[in-house]
This record gives structure tokens, C-alpha cells and sequence, in this order.
């Protein structure tokens, strides 16, 4: 939104309600109609694929970068995963019919939608990649760090079954992991079972894929938004008025 000319983003502006979300707040589930995309203000959300033997997996993560449900432009498909706050925040919410119709009537509104969606697709091939060539410790500190780059300080509340859910393997797997990471100084202990985060310690854990991702979204959205806006549908970016 911050990236969208006055009048374009005034096409959103009646719609938008803000709203917060507690953590385990549940914004879409799998296999239901989008009624509503979430531009989270703050916070971390969650995309959660559920897979029919019970077990949850974590594909990406989403702050204020992004839109939760921005994929109901594109179809009247249901949610292919469940979005699930990780961390505690507020976001602006805008009915899904709405913004569909600011998506067909605006070339900025669907040029920066197109884009969100092209980065979210550039992030899922990667996870993808990571998960399957990545080891465990190095897959935890990346997800770390996209977490820790995503809230304010450097203090995580997250569960041990977020924590599961985020490398796809048991609770005494996380366990070894955090253990691992906790005696390579990435993680100092904390009493009440908060994540303080070491970042630097993390980034030299941490797999390409963190590195490799941030880089391609960086210039992704350097490259489409740097443009003036005007006819063709492209935009600049400006400060936030959200
Ligand atoms: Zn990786």
C-alpha cells in the first residue's frame, strides 16, 4: 500500500479496518473462501500447509512487507494453506471483493499485487530447495533471522510447536536444534522461555538461503517499483501513510 499513488491506494482507503491478532490468531483456514486480506501493520503470520497424516509445516513467513490472502485477486480458488500468527500484531483489513475490484480497475493496484505474489512464488522455491538440501540447525538460524527481521528488538516469544512447524520435524528434534544453537551463542537462555536473538552469531549459521532470497526480493522489488507512476500501471515508492 505504501507504494500505491493517492488515488490508487484511495480506492482501498474506505475499505481498510485495522484490527489486531493475538499469537495462534487464525486469519485464513485451508480449504475456506477468502472473506478478507490482512495487511499486517506488525506482527509475524504464518502460511501452514496441514497435511492429512497431522502434521503442520511452515512455507513462509509474512510482516508488514506483505498481504495475507492477496492470492484471492487471482481466483475465487480457497485457501490453499492456513495463515497463523506466530507473533502478536495488528494489520488494516480490506474485504476480498473489494480489493479484487481495486485490482481490476487500478493498473498500480495489480501491478504492486502482482508483484507481492511474485516474491511470495520466489520464496517458496526456495524454502522448497532449502528443505531438502539444508541441515536442521542451519534451517532453524535462517528462519530466525527472517522472524527477527519481521519484529521490533531482539526478543522471540515462539512456541516449540511453531518451532516444529517451521523445519517439518519432531518437538525433541527442535530441542537438539535449539540446544545446538543455544551453545553456538545464537540463542542467549532466557527464563521465561523467550528467544533472545544473537544475530550475527545466527547469520553465520544460518544457510545461503537467507542471504540468497533477501537478495532476489531486494532487487525484484527495486527494479519493478522504481519506476514514476503513470499509465503503464508502474509505481514509486513513498513512505508509508498506513
Ligand atoms: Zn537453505
Amino acid at each position: 500500500m505504501a507504494a500505491l499513488p493517492p488515488d490508487d491506494f484511495d480506492l482501498l482507503a474506505p475499505h481498510l479496518q485495522r484490527m489486531s491478532f493475538g499469537p495462534d490468531a487464525v486469519l485464513v483456514r485451508m480449504e475456506e473462501q477468502f472473506e478478507h486480506v490482512y495487511f499486517p501493520i506488525s506482527g509475524v503470520v504464518a502460511f501452514l500447509v496441514e497435511m492429512s497424516d497431522g502434521h503442520t509445516v511452515a512455507s513462509t513467513l509474512m510482516g508488514s512487507e506483505g498481504a495475507v490472502g492477496a492470492l484471492s485477486v487471482l481466483s475465487s480458488l480457497r485457501s490453499p494453506v492456513t495463515a497463523t500468527a506466530y507473533v502478536a500484531g495488528s494489520a488494516l483489513r480490506i474485504p476480498s471483493s473489494k480489493l479484487k475490484y481495486a485490482f481490476e480497475q487500478s493498473a498500480a493496484v495489480k501491478h504492486v499485487l502482482r508483484l507481492h505474489l511474485g516474491t511470495q512464488l520466489l520464496q517458496l522455491q526456495n524454502v522448497a530447495a532449502c528443505n531438502a538440501v539444508h541441515p536442521v540447525e542451519c534451517r532453524m538460524a535462517r528462519w530466525l533471522l527472517e522472524l527477527h527481521d519481521r519484529v521490533a528488538g531482539d526478543v522471540i516469544q515462539l512456541t516449540q510447536e511453531a518451532l516444529a512447524q517451521l523445519l517439518g520435524v519432531r518437538r525433541t528434534t527442535v530441542t537438539l536444534t535449539m540446544n545446538k544453537l543455544r551453545g553456538a551463542g545464537c540463542i542467549k537462555p532466557d527464563r521465561r522461555g523467550l528467544l533472545n536473538i544473537e544475530r550475527t552469531q545466527l547469520e553465520g549459521i544460518a544457510c545461503e538461503c537467507y542471504g540468497v532470497m533477501r537478495g532476489r526480493i531486494d532487487r525484484m522489488c527495486s527494479q519493478e517499483l522504481s519506476c514514476e507512476a503513470g499509465g503503464n500501471g508502474k509505481v514509486s515508492m513513498r513512505p508509508s501513510e498506513a
